[in-house]
C-alpha cells in the first residue's frame, strides 16, 4: 500500500508530488505528459497583479492569487525551478485618468518602457510597470519538478490510471493502492465526475498560444500585457504570444482565425513580432463556477481535489501543493481552505 498516490503529471500534480516528497513521504506520481495539456503549453507567467487587473474573474480572488505568488520564490530555490524575476508591462487603454486607478505598478512612458524591452515599439495609452511579476519555463518546469519528484524518493507510473471498484487504482500492466490519492487531474478530470461529484462542475476553456522561433526575443526582457494579446519571452529568446479564453470549447485543434487575431492585437504594441512566423499550440484550462480552483477533500473519504486552476496553475501551484501536504498531514491548510473548499458549491 502507497501512501499518497498522485494522479496527473500538471503543474499541480507535479508541484504536489515534489513537496510530498520532499517531506519524505511514500508518494507515488502518475501519468504520463501530454504536449497539449495546458500545463506545457502555458505562458508560466506568475503574475498575480496584472492578472487581478485584466481578469474581472480574478479580481475577487486576488488575495489566493498573491498568496500564491509570495511562496514561488522559496518554492522555485527549492526544487530548482528557474523562475525569471523579469517583471511586467501592462498596457492600458488610453482612458482618464481616473480610469487607471485599478490597474497597479508605476505609471510610465513609452521611452521608459523601452529601455526595459524593444519589443514594445508603440503604445498611445498607459504603461504600467509591475516589477515584482516573473514567469517561468513551463514546459522545463514540469520536467524539474517530475525530476525532483523522483530525486526526493517518489516514484512515478508512466501511464494513465483507472479507478477500479474497490478503491485501487489500475493502470496498464498493474494496480495500485494508496492510503490517499490526489486528483490533479485537471480539465480531463471530469470523466470522472460519476464517482467523484465535485468534478462534475468543471467546465473547459480553451486556450490558443503562438511561439515564435527561439532566438526572436531576449530572455530576460519583461512580459508585456496589451488588449487581446501578450508577449513572454521564454529562456531561449522564443516569444509566447497569446492567449484566447474560449470558453466551453475543448477542442485541440489551432484554429487560423485564431492566430490572426492573437497577431493583429499584438501588431497594436509590437509590430515586429506580429510579423514573424508562428507556431499555433492549444491547452484546455479547468474552470469552476466561481473561477478559483478545488483544493482539499471531497465526498470521497480517499480523495483530496487539486484541480479547476483555470489560468493560474502556474501561479498557484506552490500554493495548492502546500495546502495538500498540510491536508495529509493533518495541519491547518491555512487561510484560503473554505475559499477552495471543494465542497463549497454545495453549500448554500
Ligand atoms: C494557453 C494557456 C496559457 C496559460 N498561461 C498561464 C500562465 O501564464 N500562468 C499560469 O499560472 N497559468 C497559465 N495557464 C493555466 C495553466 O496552464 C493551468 O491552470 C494549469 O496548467 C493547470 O494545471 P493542472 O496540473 O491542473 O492541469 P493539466 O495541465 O491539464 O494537467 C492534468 C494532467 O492530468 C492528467 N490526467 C488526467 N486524468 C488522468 C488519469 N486518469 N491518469 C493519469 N493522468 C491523468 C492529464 O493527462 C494531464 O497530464 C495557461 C493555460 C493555457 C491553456
Amino acid at each position: 500500500m502507497t501512501d499518497v498516490l498522485v494522479i496527473g503529471t500538471g503543474a499541480v500534480g507535479c508541484a504536489v508530488a515534489a513537496v510530498l516528497a520532499d517531506q519524505g513521504r511514500d508518494v507515488v506520481l502518475a501519468g504520463v505528459p501530454q504536449p497539449t495539456d495546458a500545463s506545457q503549453v502555458a505562458a508560466g507567467m506568475i503574475a498575480p497583479l496584472s492578472e487581478a487587473a485584466l481578469d474581472p474573474a480574478a479580481r475577487d480572488g486576488a488575495a489566493v492569487l498573491n498568496a500564491g505568488a509570495g511562496l514561488w520564490p522559496a518554492f522555485a530555490e527549492r526544487f530548482g525551478v528557474p523562475l525569471r524575476r523579469c517583471g511586467g508591462l501592462l498596457l492600458a487603454p488610453d482612458a482618464p485618468a481616473g480610469d487607471h486607478a485599478r490597474f497597479p505598478g508605476e505609471r510610465i512612458d513609452l521611452s521608459e518602457a523601452r529601455s526595459l524591452t524593444p519589443f514594445l515599439e508603440r503604445w498611445a495609452g498607459a504603461i504600467h510597470w509591475l516589477p515584482e511579476e516573473g514567469a517561468v519555463d513551463a514546459a522545463a518546469a514540469l520536467a524539474c519538478l517530475a525530476a525532483e519528484v523522483v530525486r526526493r524518493g517518489g516514484r512515478r507510473i508512466e501511464a494513465p490510471v483507472a479507478a477500479a471498484p474497490d478503491g485501487s487504482w489500475l493502470f496498464p500492466g498493474g494496480r495500485i493502492r494508496a492510503g490517499r490519492t490526489v486528483l490533479a487531474t485537471g480539465q480531463a478530470g471530469q470523466a470522472m465526475a460519476g464517482e467523484v461529484p465535485e468534478l462534475g462542475c468543471l467546465a473547459p476553456i480553451r486556450g490558443q498560444i503562438l511561439r515564435t522561433a527561439p532566438g526572436t526575443v531576449v530572455p530576460s526582457a519583461p512580459f508585456i500585457r496589451g488588449p487581446g494579446a501578450y508577449v513572454v519571452p521564454q529562456s531561449d529568446g522564443t516569444a509566447m504570444i497569446g492567449a484566447t479564453m474560449e470558453a466551453g470549447t475543448d477542442s485541440l485543434a489551432p484554429s487560423e482565425a485564431t492566430t490572426r487575431a492573437l497577431m493583429g492585437a499584438t501588431d497594436g504594441f509590437a509590430p515586429t513580432l506580429a510579423s514573424q512566423a508562428v507556431i499555433a499550440r492549444v491547452g484546455v484550462r479547468a474552470a469552476t463556477p466561481d473561477a478559483l480552483p478545488m483544493v482539499g477533500p471531497c465526498s470521497r473519504p480517499d480523495l483530496l481535489l487539486a484541480t479547476g486552476l483555470r489560468r493560474n496553475g502556474w501561479l498557484l501551484a506552490p500554493l495548492v501543493a502546500g495546502m495538500i501536504a498540510d491536508y495529509l498531514a493533518g495541519e491547518d491548510p491555512g487561510p484560503h481552505a473554505r475559499r477552495l473548499d471543494p465542497q463549497r458549491f454545495e453549500r448554500p
